[in-house]
């Protein structure tokens, strides 16, 4: 995984999006201009508070001032190409980038309110042998201010039936720990209080294991949930499952785990698909749990979403009973994930970049 080594830069053409403006850069931006930083508040309030399409709506600025914003950066979010919605509620919206790009947003109606679930990359350069998003290989990292906007078209769709965001989770198209700076400035962008004001326990992230930005994690000390897509019980069957693990194997991506945990003390998810034949069976529970022993956590079981390209089998119902049994027995707190918007190929691991623009690179 030499390659993961190598940044990718996010590249969107043209001038550089309001969205992707921490609070503290856009600050610091108005003091290059000579202007007063409460225009700050001003402006975060207008763009996702009372989510304007303009610099011109901003009408407590002045003339001058919108001119500047005018000509420094661009307002446009993201334009909606399609929105499928699912039978049970869920909402796919599909966006297409400045470049003819496009990635998938999913908007989940929870008890508990709505949650969005997020792309951070068009495509995935990771290899995970069971995943959609990684099949047309990696295009380019999103900057921050498309990741934000997402959330903000999610909430625009959401307007009009007078519902909010909720919760946000980093589980869309990409590895968010391999575009690391942008996806920090969206959490510090959506967790603002002036910005889309999304609690840190309200938003998720999760990562197949990219260790180093694991540590980073720990280090920014900041509430977000944190997700772990192990899905496997030893360094061998991981290794096969995830090309992630050559690169930082089981032991090392444990290490970091402690690490975070005793940095900041929080309870940790553990994603874990079962795999028909693969890691699925009893003993594989029981290694799962002696592996993840002594730490405050939870395990997510999903069961193997259909990927045509892909060749894994459903674990039978009884054999997910016994794995999440087996767990309980050994005093891990388990839950298995119930799956939305599979009619709409919205569920866990079937989002795909769509490489429309490919045939013309
Ligand atoms: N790259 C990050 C974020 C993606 S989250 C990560 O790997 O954590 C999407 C989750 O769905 C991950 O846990 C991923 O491993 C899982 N997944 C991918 N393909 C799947 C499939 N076919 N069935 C079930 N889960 C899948």
């Amino acid at each position: 995984m030499q390659q993961l080594k190598k940044k990718v830069k996010a590249e969107a053409p043209g001038k550089t999006s309001i969205f992707t403006l921490r609070f503290e850069q856009l600050q610091d931006w108005l003091k290059e201009q000579q202007e007063r930083a409460f225009r700050a508040d001003q402006i975060f309030e207008w763009l996702y508070q009372k989510r304007v399409e303009s610099f011109e709506e901003m009408t407590n600025l002045s003339k001058t001032l919108r001119q500047k914003l005018i000509d420094a950066f661009s307002i446009t979010a993201l334009k909606e190409a399609t929105r499928q919605e699912s039978s049970d509620g869920t909402v796919k919206l599909l966006f297409e980038l400045q470049d003819g790009y496009t990635i998938e947003t999913v908007v989940m109606k929870h008890n508990y309110g709505n949650s969005v679930c997020v792309t951070t990359q068009v495509g995935c350069r990771l290899g995970c042998t069971f995943c959609a998003s990684t099949l047309g290989g990696l295009k380019r990292n999103l900057e921050a201010g498309e990741i934000t906007a997402q959330v903000l078209e999610a909430q625009r769709a959401l307007d009009e039936k007078g519902e909010r965001v909720d919760s946000v989770v980093i589980m869309g198209i990409g590895e968010p720990f391999d575009n690391y700076d942008e996806l920090i400035s969206f959490l510090k962008v959506i967790n603002h209080d002036k910005g889309l004001n999304i609690g840190a326990r309200h938003i998720t992230v999760s990562t197949s294991g990219v260790v180093p930005r694991i540590y980073d994690f720990a280090d920014e000390n900041m509430q977000i949930n944190f997700a772990i897509s192990l899905h496997a019980p030893n360094t061998e069957i991981r290794s096969r499952l995830m090309p992630v693990n050559r690169a930082w194997p089981l032991d090392k991506l444990m290490d970091s785990i402690r690490y975070y945990q005793k940095k900041t003390n929080r309870r940790i998810t553990f994603e874990y698909g079962l795999f028909g034949g693969v890691n699925d069976q009893v003993e594989h529970a029981e290694e799962l749990a002696e592996l993840i022993k002594g730490l405050k956590c939870h395990v997510n079981l999903i069961p193997v979403n259909y990927v045509p390209e892909r060749d894994y089998v459903r674990t039978s119902k009884n054999d997910i009973f016994a794995f999440e049994r087996t767990l309980k027995e050994h005093g891990v707190n388990v839950t298995i994930r119930r799956e939305q918007g599979h009619d709409i190929d919205a569920a866990c691991g079937q989002l795909r970049a769509k490489e429309r623009k490919q045939e013309t690179r």
